[in-house]
């Protein structure tokens, strides 16, 4: 993949919609933000990222009454951020670290490879940016953080 400036809410949109086509459960995903986020790097990374976190939410959500996820893409004090929040069961504080481990996974062989999250991890640093999970009250909360394009 080319490095290029590409807008974050869109690599958003087409990010859920792919992880919506493949999944199990009709879940209400509801975008918040910004309608334009312009960010410099790999589209296609990106993509998987985010990819990643809204299949990780579709996971979550599975056993949940009113699966509900919300992903906010905004410019915020310079920088692009996107964060997905689920109403899942949330990640147990003793294992705010770990989820972000090569091979961690809770899911079945066949679901999940653990793989996900320290690519994601990966990528965002390659970005000059960050994955975090943020710290909520109830369900679960991942922050990409990326920098902005500033054009000259
Ligand atoms: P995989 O999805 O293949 O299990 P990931 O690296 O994407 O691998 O995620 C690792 C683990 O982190 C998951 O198996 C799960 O236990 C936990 N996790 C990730 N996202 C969420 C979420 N939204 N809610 C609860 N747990 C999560
Ligand atoms: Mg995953």
């Amino acid at each position: 993949g080319e490095i290029t400036e590409f807008d974050l809410a869109e690599t958003a949109r087409v990010a859920a919609h792919w992880v919506e086509r493949g999944a199990r459960r009709q879940v209400t995903l509801t975008h918040t933000g910004d309608a334009h986020v312009p960010v410099r790097g790999r589209p296609g990374h990106i993509q998987q990222v985010i990819m990643n976190l809204v299949q990780n939410a579709h996971d979550a959500v599975e056993n949940v009454d009113d699966p509900r996820i919300t992903i906010d893409t905004r410019t915020e004090n310079g920088r692009a951020v996107l964060c997905v929040r689920d109403n899942g069961p949330g990640v147990p504080p003793d294992k705010a670290t770990a989820i972000f481990d090569p091979f961690y996974t809770t899911k079945d062989v066949g679901r999940g490879t653990g793989l996900g999250l320290s690519i994601s991890h990966k990528i965002a640093q390659e970005h000059g940016g960050q994955l975090r999970l943020c710290p909520s009250e109830s369900g679960a909360c991942f922050r990409l953080e990326l920098p902005l394009e500033t054009r000259e």
